[in-house]
């Protein structure tokens, strides 16, 4: 929050708010409704422009699941995570995993500096099976 600093105007903080209520990485859509049906006036535009904003300094975070829409996270810190994505119900599940081995054999595999990374797993929920 602190990043961003005096600049954060109302709307960007109700933009923040909505992430934080939001249980799960959210689109733009879903982020406009909550924002509408709290009675607060912002338009599409300063919405996307807020995000990417947000996204920029690195407070929250944009993720694809490869149905064209991004979808928004707040970034908390020390919780790095992935996400399980169900293909039927689109539900989405959290999950950390133990990546230390995966992220050497990169480092061997490759002079490349990683500065962040994501992982999304698709398949069936519980519920779904
Ligand atoms: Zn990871
Ligand atoms: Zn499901």
């Amino acid at each position: 929050m602190k990043k961003i600093g005096t600049r954060l105007t109302k709307p960007r903080k109700s933009i923040f708010q909505a992430l934080s209520d939001f249980s799960k990485p959210s689109t733009v859509k879903e982020i406009n409704l909550y924002l509408q049906n709290k009675k607060i006036k912002v338009n599409l535009t300063s919405i996307y422009r807020t995000l990417s904003l947000m996204t920029k300094s690195g407070i929250i975070n944009e993720i694809e699941f490869g149905d064209g829409k991004k979808r928004y996270e707040k970034v908390e810190d020390n919780s790095h995570h992935h996400h399980l994505i169900c293909e039927n119900c689109k539900s989405v599940e959290d999950i950390s995993l133990k990546e230390t081995t995966l992220l050497k054999e990169v480092k061997k595999q490759s002079s490349f500096k990683v500065k962040k990374h994501s992982l999304e797993f698709f398949g069936l929920c519980q519920n779904c099976q």
